[in-house]
């Protein structure tokens, strides 16, 4: 593999840990570990993404190559590549956690392609670290399957997201649990190589807060900046006062585009933060189906749904005050990190309100009458039982001079509800279309606007659970072809009609097609 230059400045700016290994261990004053990837017995490359590899300068060939299977399946390293698990901390569901680390991630090395970029490599699912506590640092094949495939999905859709170059199966087994019900079974495992410029988290700052590390806290602070936010000038505290306010902003950013297309993250944990504002630690995730704010994918937290679709962005807001409480050793008063969280919340309802008006197709979002349209028809939706995708994508096909629910209709799920709410939503798209017919908006424009801004093939659980059952079964070409799929979200693929469908009937309570747990 020619031509692939490493150089890795966490390891070699930070603070690391004098013991090397993965034995188990509270690891304090230091932000990594040096720990090898564990050796599988046959590595096999079972799907790559063409964009990410040519980002990062492999060819076809490199890819294609037996070495490529044995680097990303953890058996081998590349020159430069010198690996570490990085230690970090986190509020798990509201509460302290104390150090998580990367219990079965193993970053492999920054890689600095030939345009200057910064790109780290990760292992998910290469054996055990000094943090992989009780667990064994693996990954089965379904949650590598689900992570590799919705990481580039997300990317193509426009959603700020950490990326995945590689998904390879080990050839060994993984015991799992996957019900938590006493009943483990064995299953493929895999590693994903997943790829970010920065796979620092708001706990990587929460775990020296805690500790009182704060000459830590402040060297990582001091590199976070350096590294990640170059763009940012200035010293002292306004440096420190401008980065909490681009993190705001960006978190703002991400959890509106969450909101745009329907994704439900499942786990919002401090430790699965990204500083830079990205999708970040793929687990039991889930994408809208029927319209329902209060819906969690996550079976761990089906009690209490902190993680619900509709919490997302107080969540991310409540995240934010727990960076902010970590970072206020930095700073002399409250008063810049209380200015970042406003922003946050003013940023949110400003790309919001943005995005949601691409979504109906508004030219502008007029405060308080669309807001009131909104919540009407996300009300309707959940009375309706109605399909967010399918709803919103043919909305823009609604005649604002004759409005229809006819070309809507197959975006319900039962048709005893279509029927019970048809009088309310015929009410609503008089409303609708009176307002799209103010719109200086031309319809051809408004049509093109609302196709970017409303997917139509995003990576519903079942369509994944179908390439998940066919891959274990030893046939990856489920996988190749979503990936193929998602590569055009908002283009409509002729004779993909059946991934651009409402979820079938058998999924409605498959595990894995709405439900999942966090056993992966
Ligand atoms: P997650 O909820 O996936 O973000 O994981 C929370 C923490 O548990 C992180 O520190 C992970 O590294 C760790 N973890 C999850 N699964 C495993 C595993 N199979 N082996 C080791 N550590 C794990
Ligand atoms: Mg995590």
């Amino acid at each position: 593999m020619q031509g692939i230059e490493f150089d890795n400045a966490f390891l070699r700016a930070l603070p690391g840990d004098a013991e090397t290994g993965p034995r188990l261990r509270q690891v304090h004053g230091a932000a990594w570990s040096r720990v090898d990837p564990s050796p599988v017995s046959a590595p096999r490359l079972l799907a790559h993404s063409p964009e990410m590899a040519h980002a990062l300068g492999f060819s076809e060939a490199d890819v294609a190559s037996e070495e490529f299977a044995q680097v990303f399946g953890g058996n081998a390293l590349l020159a430069g590549m010198e690996p570490f698990a990085a230690n970090y901390g986190g509020h798990q569901f509201g509460h302290w956690a104390g150090q998580l680390g990367d219990g079965r991630a193993i970053t492999l090395g920054e890689l600095v392609n030939a345009a200057g970029e910064r790109w780290e490599l990760q292992l998910k699912g290469a054996g055990r670290t000094p943090y992989s506590r009780m667990a064994d640092g693996r990954a089965v094949l379904r949650s590598s399957i689900r992570e590799f495939v919705c990481s580039e999905a997300m990317h193509h859709l426009g959603v700020p997201t950490t990326r995945a170059l590689s998904l390879v199966k080990t050839g060994e087994m993984v015991e799992r649990d996957m019900f938590y019900d006493g009943n483990p079974r064995d299953e493929p495992g895999a590693v994903v190589c997943r790829v970010a410029p920065s796979f620092i988290r708001f706990g990587t700052f929460e775990l020296p807060y805690s500790r009182g590390e704060t000459d830590l806290l402040r060297t990582l602070a001091d590199f976070c900046i350096r590294r990640d936010f170059p763009h940012l000038q200035g010293e002292g505290e306004t440096l420190y006062a401008d980065w909490f306010g681009e993190i705001c902003e960006r978190t703002a950013g991400l959890v509106a585009h969450w909101m745009r297309v329907g994704f439900v993250h499942g786990v919002l944990n401090t430790d699965n933060m990204s500083i830079l504002g990205l999708t970040i630690d793929y687990g039991p995730y889930g994408w809208l189906e029927d319209f329902n704010p209060d819906w969690t994918p996550n079976t761990t937290d089906a009690q209490g749904r902190r993680y619900r679709f509709g919490w997302q962005p107080r969540v991310a807001q409540w995240n934010l005050s727990r960076l902010a409480q970590a970072l206020s050793p930095l700073f002399g008063d409250a008063a810049p990190l209380q200015a970042g969280l406003d922003r946050y919340a003013e940023v949110f309802n400003a790309t919001e309100s943005r995005m949601q008006a691409c979504k109906l197709g508004f030219s502008q979002w007029q405060e308080g009458e669309d807001d009131d349209l909104l919540t009407a028809l996300r009300t309707l939706m959940v009375d309706g039982e109605v399909d967010m995708t399918l709803f919103f994508r043919s909305l823009a096909s609604v005649d604002a001079q004759a409005p229809s629910l006819q070309g809507l209709e197959h975006a319900f799920y039962d048709p005893a509800k279509l029927e019970a709410t048809r009088a309310a939503f015929d009410d609503w798209l008089e409303r609708y279309a009176a307002r799209v017919r103010e719109d200086a908006l031309a319809p051809e424009r408004r049509r093109e606007m609302m196709d970017t801004a409303n997917p139509l093939y995003v990576p519903r659980n079942w369509l994944l659970q179908q390439a998940i059952d066919q891959a274990e079964q030893g046939d990856p070409t489920g996988v190749h072809e979503l990936m193929d799929i998602f590569r055009e979200p908002y283009r409509e693929q002729p004779g993909r009609e059946r991934f651009a469908a409402r979820r079938p009937e058998w999924a409605r309570s498959r595990a894995g097609c709405s439900m999942l747990s966090c056993s992966s």
